[in-house]
């Protein structure tokens, strides 16, 4: 018999991969299916982004190349920083890696032990929980509650903090809920974690780029007193609608570069030079398509806000950030998994319920706006119609 080591019983997944898979099965059978459930951008990636990878690979850019990733593309990511955040980075700090996952995996592998506690957002990306189990550490869920906009609570986050605590893992814009925590409620984060130096912390800050109604994605690279203990993630798959690329970076703290260096040398050994071409010309380049994608989701958050309110039982309050939205279903009658799975069987829409996000998703579901305008409109009145009679 194969004996694998205890721990990998303890992997989870993401129920959006399998959630595609039935819907691309059922559109198979010849079913017209509108997907709600996927996590990224219906764009092509900008021509010129595509270009600088076709161009690297004529010019031969075949090889290995560092494992921290080339050099320009390093002093890209610092570059950006500088305009988006007004932060000093060094480019020694940053790593170059395939999908802002993989910036997860690393950080909590290196904080993660059976004893060790890890805070993470629920609902919240499921990457996280998966991960932390994985390493056999204890999950901590901060509970993110509707009632404060699906906000970080400082208190609250704070209130679970225990010797134990390793690592504490925010994600602000959010996945599933669209929540954008505000300056004020990390400020506050900021001030209470200076009790507690030796937590570390990992900020997800791969939706940045996508907030709205003027709201500000404040960056915990502004706040320098955290910089020896924060890993910073980020990278090209939301902004540049690149998820296929794999492309990630983050900026870790000097003590922990070496390590997530060799981390690299010891698995992925490097992005394809390819891409990590096509990266420098994404964050050197005209940004003008990320602001024409963000100005389209814009229009299409009010649409989906609009339609969710109008059905019955369902509550939703506005996004601020991502490119989802997180309805309150409670009044539906439903329970959350029965009524994705209902609704995509039965009414032809994918949307993902909300407990696959964590115990406090239950009575919410995750409807992504990464679609057309016509098929947002599609499915809310599919939706509707399957309410008004499953009642
Ligand atoms: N973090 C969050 C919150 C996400 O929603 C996702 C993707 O859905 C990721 C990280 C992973 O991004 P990538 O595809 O670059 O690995």
């Amino acid at each position: 018999m194969l004996q694998t080591v205890r721990n990998f019983d303890r992997i989870g997944e993401e129920n959006a991969f399998a959630v595609l898979a039935r819907a691309t099965e059922l559109a198979g059978q010849g079913r017209d299916i509108v997907n709600l459930g996927i996590g990224q951008p219906d764009f092509p990636t900008p021509p010129h982004i595509v270009e600088a990878a076709v161009k690297a690979l004529r010019d031969g850019q075949h090889g290995y190349t560092p494992a921290t990733g080339i050099l320009p593309l390093r002093e890209a990511v610092a570059a950006d920083l500088r305009r988006r955040y007004g932060v000093e980075v060094s480019p020694d700090g940053v790593m170059i890696v395939p999908g802002g996952k993989v910036t997860m995996f690393a950080a909590i592998l290196m904080f993660g032990e059976p004893g060790a506690e890890i805070l993470y957002p629920d609902p919240g990306f499921p990457i996280y929980r998966s991960m932390i189990e994985y390493t056999g550490a204890t999950p901590v869920p901060v509970p993110i509650r509707e009632e404060n906009g699906f906000a970080f609570s400082a208190e609250e986050t704070l209130s679970l903090i225990t010797p134990r605590t390793r690592l504490l893992i925010l994600n602000s814009p959010a996945n599933p809920t669209g929540g954008v925590t505000p300056k004020a409620e990390i400020e506050t984060l900021v001030a209470g974690l200076a009790d507690h130096p030796d937590v570390a912390i990992l900020s997800d800050e791969i939706y940045g780029a996508m907030t709205y109604d003027g709201e500000e994605h404040v960056s915990l690279l502004a706040y320098p007193e955290l910089r020896d203990r924060l890993i910073h993630l980020d990278g090209a798959s939301k902004t540049y609608a690149m998820t296929g690329w794999r492309l990630g970076w983050s900026v870790w703290p000097k003590k922990l570069y070496d390590m997530a260096r060799k981390l690299a040398v010891n698995s992925f050994s490097c992005v394809n030079a390819p891409t990590q071409w096509a990266g420098v010309a994404a964050l050197t380049g005209p940004q003008d398509d990320v602001a024409r994608m963000v100005a389209e989701f814009d229009r299409r958050r009010a649409l989906v806000v609009e339609g969710l309110n109008r059905l019955p039982g369902v509550s939703c309050i506005t996004p601020k950030g991502a490119f989802y939205a997180f309805p309150n279903i409670a009044g539906t009658g439903w329970k959350a998994k029965p009524l994705a799975s209902a609704l995509l069987e039965q009414a032809g829409v994918a949307t993902i319920g909300g407990p696959d996000f964590g115990i406090h998703g239950e009575g919410y579901i995750r409807v992504s706006y990464a679609n057309s305008a016509d098929n947002i409109s599609r499915a809310l009145e599919r939706m509707g119609a399957f309410l008004a009679e499953r009642k």
